[in-house]
């Protein structure tokens, strides 16, 4: 929690890439590694990364990695083109002369939204500072409280973790970091992600990218056997989030993640809405997971391909996309509220919007989200479904045709 309340505080102004915020937080993060005795990951060193990320702390070039954050987007929404910033990353060294030059990569981006409206929910928050408190210091702590256990009794292949910038302006720091790897990508056996796990309720986790390879549904069940949590354990490696730069480059990954909620995106995702045992029992389990393949004889059977992926969850990763957001916060409504919808998806071009509240799709009537995915997995992309929703006080019935989830 003190990672985060640091990480999440006004002071670095929400960590937007290329601010001053962001690059105290790289510094701090590059403190606390080196503080936990890990290793540096890079090797080269660069005066000029010192003298930007400031001399108020010891700065150790090599755990931080430089790069020019460009995004088309961004530039188109009025900020800068060129951003310069960092990832920082580190390495607990295998127990195992034989395995330890292989790698288990555990990720998180510690950039958020700044004080800028790209990319924010509420547009009307003119110059308020995003602190991210769950997206994604809650990730980068519990990268960092990984590192203090691991680092303690380091399993059999070697750990590395990184943190990175630019993942808001579009996966930017992790694509860089696949793309400039300090080991070669082929030592690397699997990458777990930790974007957004500070608001666990009811002991709900999500686990995303268990179809990424043929042994990673096992390793994840038998892992929550010990303190089960109420997982879903679904999909491909692909979503909005670092672990698909991984995917990408055919990585098994997984991604942990305890759900979007009405904060997300707003200046109001604070530090005093973090659930601290929720991201410590998110560690615990996901240290586990480490272990078992960071342990393992055999590296992880890739998957590419997603038929049919085996899945605790009944609910099979189909291939129909929404685009709307909901609002886990909203229990008290039946049906499903939307805290927006994604550009240029189905339900934005059907009309839906924020705040309103879903009742009925495709004939089946929504008292939950559960209902509503049940729903929704239930059609295939191209169908077109009429979906029933209130907004104040008026009940409306829009159509909408399904895209292709990617
Ligand atoms: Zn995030």
């Amino acid at each position: 929690m003190r990672d985060v309340r640091y990480l999440a505080s006004d002071a670095l102004e929400g960590r937007g890439t290329g601010t001053a915020g962001n690059d105290s937080a790289a510094a701090y993060i590059a403190r606390r590694f080196s503080g936990l005795g890990l290793a540096p990951a890079f090797v080269s060193t660069d005066a000029r990364v010192c003298t930007r990320i400031g001399n108020a702390a010891p700065c150790d070039s090599r755990f931080v990695q430089p790069f020019v954050a460009r995004s088309v987007a961004a530039a188109h929404a009025g900020l800068q083109g060129e951003l310069p910033t960092q990832n920082v990353a580190a390495v607990v060294r295998g127990s195992d002369p034989a395995l330890r030059d292989e790698y288990v990569i555990l990720g998180a981006h510690f950039d958020h939204l700044g004080r800028s409206a790209f990319g924010a929910l509420d547009p009307d928050a003119v110059n308020a500072i995003h602190n991210g408190a769950d997206d994604n210091a809650s990730g980068t702590a519990a990268v960092i409280e990984l590192a203090r256990l691991l680092r303690r009794n380091p399993p059999k292949r070697s750990v590395m973790f990184v943190t990175f910038s630019g993942e808001e302006l579009g996966l930017l720091g992790s694509q860089y970091f696949v793309d400039h790897p300090p080991v070669p990508l082929e030592k690397v056996g699997a990458m777990l992600n930790f974007d957004m796990v500070g608001r666990m309720q009811e002991d709900r986790l999500i686990v995303y990218g268990v179809a990424t390879a043929q042994e990673l549904n096992d390793i994840v069940a038998k892992a929550n056997a010990a303190a089960p949590l109420r997982l879903t354990a679904t999909g491909d490696g692909f979503g909005a989030s670092d672990h698909s730069s991984f995917y990408a480059k055919n990585l098994p990954v997984l991604h942990f993640f305890t759900n979007v909620h009405e904060d997300y995106h707003k200046a109001t995702d604070d530090v005093d809405k973090i659930n601290a045992l929720g991201i410590a029992r998110v560690v615990a389990l996901a240290e586990r997971v480490t272990r078992a393949i960071a342990d393992r004889p055999q590296p992880l059977t890739f998957v590419r391909a997603v038929a049919a992926a085996p899945s605790m969850s009944t609910r099979e990763n189909t291939s129909a996309y929404l685009g709307s957001i909901p609002d886990m916060g909203a229990t008290e409504v039946k049906g499903v509220r939307l805290t927006g919808v994604r550009a240029e998806s189905p339900a934005d071009k059907a009309g839906l919007k924020a705040g309103d509240v879903i009742v009925e799709f495709a004939g089946k009537p929504v008292n939950d989200l559960y209902a509503y995915t049940d729903a929704l997995y239930a059609q295939s992309p191209g169908d077109t479904v009429d979906v029933v929703v209130l907004r104040g006080a008026e009940r409306m019935t829009v159509k909408v045709t399904l895209g292709r989830r990617n």
